[in-house]
């Protein structure tokens, strides 16, 4: 290809591509601007913000690679009984992944003791790293804590947590896996 020819293919391309821009929402994320299936999310150990594939899986292959208890928790938003978690009475400094993809969550800096039996932790590792909604499961408002890149149901967070968020996000064990401080990695 010659260099005007190359020249003039990339001028088409530009003009393509912003035409094709008008009427779209330009604040959107740009690693999901049209591509739903990437997605920035936070990384606490190299502290930057990385492009990751958004993790979509059948039920059948979820199954292969949970547990059926961590599966009816993370996939079917359901709850493990207090204080029978594996981590709600766990105390290494760390960070707790996501279980099923293995994204940042939370911090065992941010982590106390609610008493509720469930691990509590008044931040998350960032707000690009979860996802919030509405949840009227139980006939009262509460808001559900997903996993942003695989949508895992992780807990609900209250409004009864301790300084500096006053955030109490109240997270099954189950849909957690823990990365002990020294075994940390970009
Ligand atoms: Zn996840």
């Amino acid at each position: 290809m010659t260099f005007t020819s190359f020249h003039s293919t990339f001028l088409v391309v530009l003009l393509l591509a912003s035409s094709c821009s008008h009427g779209q929402d330009t604040h959107q994320n740009p690693a999901t601007a049209g591509n739903q299936t990437a997605i920035v999310v936070y990384n606490p150990i190299s502290k930057r913000d990385t492009t990751m594939e958004k993790v979509t899986k059948t039920d059948e292959q979820w199954l292969d690679e949970l547990s059926s208890e961590e599966f009816r928790i993370a996939r079917k938003k359901g709850t493990e009984r207090a204080f029978t978690g594996k981590y709600w009475n766990h105390h290494d400094d760390g960070t707790y992944t996501c279980r099923c993809c293995g994204s940042y969550l939370f911090s065992s800096s941010t982590k106390y003791e609610s008493g509720s039996g469930w691990p509590s932790f008044y931040d998350v590792v960032s707000s690009k790293n979860v996802r919030l909604e509405s949840d009227f499961a139980l006939g009262v408002e509460r808001t559900e804590v997903l996993c942003a890149r695989c949508d895992a149901h992780l807990g609900h967070v209250f409004d009864d947590g301790p300084r500096p968020t006053g955030l109490r996000y109240c997270i099954n064990s189950a849909s957690m896996s823990f990365v002990p401080k020294q075994d940390e990695a970009p």
